[in-house]
């Protein structure tokens, strides 16, 4: 017993809080190439490529779309490059070279993006680390317990603990079993910080102006978990900027599972690796991370109550709806489509950003077990909606820190856009 403490403590030391800070050297030398797709042949030898990248290092996509001539992006280890030119060669796609000095570029995106977060207050000017929105959270809830409440969601698996907020309107004092729910999560892909960033965003409007909200908490609460994957978070801050996967090993050389791709929904059919290595590994099993296990829980735990889920990613200004793990559309894609619209016609009448919408499978590629199939599938969850927001600075990922801000409004334009099509129809 006494032993088993020990190795918890042990492990919890080596993976938690001492993530030593290494200024991202693991990606000396790596450089970041741009190719833009313009046949199907040329497609599909990009594709076939991109599967078998499952060893460590290897050639990460930062983006990857079936689209013909839309650009793109890949992370690539020296040890890679040559391979890689030489495949691009042999159907004559050009590339060009986005980045040829990564480490730099992120060490100057760091210096200019983390600061602390000002207590007791959210700012959208650098992104935060786990515990800086842990602590808001705590704050919102005591600041405004009439409105809020927090949701203990479960533990990651380096024992972060993982709350969700719900946002209501009290003043009609029905019991929250009653209560119809609109569920956002974010940060389930480690990298993506805008998601998270958006979501603490919403949460900031719900929360602290509630009287201009007012209309969208009035017949809905708001569940709002920022963080679905803490420790990747974390360790993206720390050690590796574009992590995507969880932290639990699965073998000695090949850490953590793609939390979207380990939902037990047609788990493994399509577009989720088998590799442990790979970036879209779909994990040994269905569930098999305690985060995708949390989120499925608060998610059961509304239905027939939740009608709409919204998963926050970036990037790339798509709107996607099921299913993720075919290319058939479901028999409600049309209310699907006409609550995605709403929200891509909001954000392009202002500020001209357009969102393309369509089933994911469709639009991007097919990948099963994602969260938002198993919402709608599973849970029967009416509307489940995966947007990928804007993306900048380098890979895509790390929009510089002037940019938060107005991304962030964007995106709150649209999600609010949708949340009413959803209140007015559900
Ligand atoms: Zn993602």
């Amino acid at each position: 017993m006494y032993l088993g403490f020990l190795f918890i403590y042990f492990i919890a030391l080596s993976h938690g809080a001492t993530i030593e800070d290494d200024n991202y050297s693991v990606y000396q030398g790596y450089k970041i190439i741009e190719v833009t797709p313009e046949s199907n042949k040329q497609s599909k030898i990009l594709e076939q490529f991109h599967e078998q990248q499952h060893k460590v290092p290897s050639v990460i996509f930062l983006s990857s779309t079936k689209l013909l001539n839309s650009p793109i992006l890949m992370l690539v280890p020296p040890e890679s490059e040559i391979e890689l030119q030489s495949v691009l060669k042999s159907v004559k796609l050009p590339f060009r070279i986005i980045d040829d000095d990564v480490v730099t570029s992120l060490r100057e995106e760091r210096s200019e993006n983390s600061r602390r977060r000002t207590p007791s207050r959210m700012d959208f000017e650098s992104y935060h680390r786990f515990d800086d929105i842990t602590e808001y959270l705590d704050d919102l809830s005591k600041k405004y317990p009439q409105h809020t409440a927090l949701v203990p969601v479960g533990k990651s698996y380096e024992g972060r603990q993982m709350n969700a907020i719900r946002i209501t309107d009290n003043s009609e004092s029905r019991s929250t079993s009653d209560r119809k729910v609109i569920f956002i999560d974010a940060g389930i892909h480690a990298r993506e910080w805008i998601a998270p960033a958006t979501a603490l965003y919403v949460i900031h409007q719900l929360v602290e102006n509630f009287d201009s909200n007012r209309d969208l908490v009035k017949d809905y609460d708001w569940v709002i978990l920022p963080v679905v994957n803490p420790d990747g978070y974390e360790y993206s801050h720390t050690k590796e900027r574009f992590w995507r996967k969880t932290r639990q090993p699965n073998s000695f050389a090949c850490i953590g599972t793609d939390a979207n791709r380990n939902f037990d929904f047609h788990w493994g059919e399509t577009g989720a690796s088998s590799y442990a290595c790979a970036e879209t590994f779909r994990g040994p099993k269905a569930f098999s991370e305690p985060e995708t296990q949390a989120l499925k829980q608060i998610l059961e735990s509304f239905e027939g109550n939740c009608k709409m889920y919204l998963s926050l990613h970036s990037y790339g200004n798509y709107l996607l709806y099921p299913w993720g793990y075919e290319s058939t559309l479901p028999p409600t894609w049309k209310d699907l489509d006409e609550i995605s619209m709403a929200g891509a016609n909001a954000i392009r009448s202002a500020t001209g950003t357009n969102y393309t919408v369509g089933s994911a499978t469709n639009v991007l590629y097919a990948a099963a077990g994602a969260s938002d199939d198993y919402a709608f599938g599973a849970v029967k969850i009416p509307v489940s909606i995966t947007m990928e927001l804007s993306g900048a600075g380098s890979g895509g990922f790390d929009p510089p820190a002037r940019k938060i801000k107005p991304f962030v409004e964007e995106a709150w334009i649209g999600i609010k856009a949708m949340a009413a099509s959803v209140t007015k129809k559900y």
